[in-house]
């Protein structure tokens, strides 16, 4: 059910939720399934979904199957054999990491990639399905406070509204994360990423349409797989650049892009020029840990933990904390709750915080220069590519079982 800000009454039991993107709409669907009730709260006046690619590894596909959102994907999604890794300078192949057949066997869910317009619509179906949730749009969430039994909460414009606990699912530029944890403002890392999708009729010859590829520079990368099950491509760019702050909607300028893309082999130069409008996102990071609960409030997602995107795991992070939170408060009474939201966080801060810190690594090791860019490609090269993957096993293999399971287990 989708409403304005201003129609419905709140009720106490509710959980709320701020932000309907994947961390807000999955939460809300894993804690429907547990029998909970749930208003998620929107500021945008509708749901609109920028043209670009999300991947989403084994550990997030297992969680998509388990609430039901896989099946409306069907026709959208693609699951590709490889990553190609290629040097962006002289355009040599450096290895192809097995995904397809091999990643499903050994994790039990696929390596699946497609449009983010199909992952959120996907996930909107299946909450729209659940009659115990409630979509609010301009509903702009700017400060909560909790008592011992409820969280009230404050929209832009001076409504109220109350309910069993507050969720802060807003995303990187959380407002939650400043008015009501107190973090500061993130730093810039002085990288910038372009996205676009394009039609796979306009991809040139040497470019693969079903794999994904990652072409490694000093000071840059790009990285391109199939979305619409294969009937375009989707492409990231990621390089050095000045902050343009809180914006998606910042289109590129294509003298930039031939600017920046000068040094990289010419079959690839030839792809990156195809598309027509590129959108350009400035890369922040948090620069030292902050708090993500206070009383009957929890961050979650890139409100709680925005990963650098070298790694391909900030959505799935957010499908992880969603099933994690509904497991641990299904059959909670409401008294109980502030007490499972440190169980949440005991058991979330340490698996995104590795994924932070590998992700940032990632993009260093991608982004190398001289004699440590032989070195890494030589590793690359040598390196048995299922023997590499194997490093991913913590990643990949990761379950809600199994979380809940060394969460209960005394140290
Ligand atoms: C270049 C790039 C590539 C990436 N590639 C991948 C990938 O391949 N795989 C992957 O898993 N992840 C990837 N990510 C990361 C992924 O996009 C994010 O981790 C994910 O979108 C976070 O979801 P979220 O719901 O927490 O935040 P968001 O998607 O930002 O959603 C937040 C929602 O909250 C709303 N909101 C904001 N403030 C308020 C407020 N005050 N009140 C109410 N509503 C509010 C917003 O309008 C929005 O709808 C990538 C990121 C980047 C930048």
């Amino acid at each position: 059910m989708t409403n304005r800000a201003s129609d419905l009454p709140s009720n106490h039991s509710d959980i709320l939720i701020a932000g309907a993107g994947i961390a807000g709409l999955a939460t809300a669907l894993a804690l429907a399934r547990t029998g909970r009730a749930v208003t998620v709260l929107e500021k945008r006046a509708e749901s609109s979904e920028e043209g670009a690619g999300i991947q989403i590894g084994p550990n997030g596909m297992r969680i998509l199957q388990a609430l039901g959102v896989t099946s409306f994907l069907k026709g959208k999604i693609a699951c590709p054999e490889c990553i190609r890794v290629m040097d962006g300078l002289s355009g040599k192949h450096l290895t192809s990491l097995p995904l397809g057949r091999d990643i499903a066997a050994r994790h039990g869910a696929p390596y699946g990639v497609l449009h983010r317009g199909d992952l959120h619509g996907a996930l909107r179906t299946a909450v729209a399905s659940m009659p115990a949730v409630t979509i609010r749009h301009e509903a702009n969430v700017i400060a909560a406070r909790s008592s011992s039994e409820s969280v009230t909460v404050e929209l832009a414009g001076g409504a109220k509204m109350q309910g069993a606990l507050l969720i802060g699912a807003d995303g990187i530029w959380s407002t939650l994360r400043s008015t009501v944890m107190g973090a500061p403002p993130l730093t810039f890392t002085g990288k910038c990423a372009i996205r676009t999708v394009i039609a796979n009729d306009a991809v040139p010859p040497g470019i693969s349409t079903t794999d994904t590829t990652i072409w490694l520079r000093p000071a840059a990368h790009v990285v391109h797989y199939p979305v619409r099950a294969g009937r375009e491509l989707a492409i990231v760019a990621i390089f050095d650049d000045r902050a343009l702050g809180e914006t998606w909607s910042q289109l590129v300028e294509p003298a930039l892009i031939s600017d920046r893309t000068r040094s990289f082999p010419t079959v690839l130069r030839t792809l990156l020029q195809q598309p027509t409008q590129w959108r350009q996102w400035s890369l922040y990071t948090p620069e030292a840990p902050f708090r993500w609960i206070e009383k009957r409030v929890v961050l979650l997602g890139d409100a709680a933990h925005p990963p650098l995107p070298f790694l391909a795991q900030g959505g799935v992070m957010a499908l992880e904390d969603a099933i994690v939170l509904a497991e641990l408060l299904r059959t909670i009474a409401t008294t109980d709750m502030p007490a499972r939201l440190q169980d949440f966080e005991r058991i979330r801060r340490p698996r995104t915080t590795r994924v932070m810190e590998a992700s940032a690594r990632n993009g260093r090791a991608y982004h190398l220069d001289g004699l440590r860019r032989r070195a890494r490609n030589a590793v690359l090269t040598a390196t048995p590519a299922h023997l590499f993957m194997r490093q991913y096993d913590w990643l990949y293999g990761w379950t809600v079982e199994d979380a809940l399971t060394s969460a209960r287990t005394p140290v």
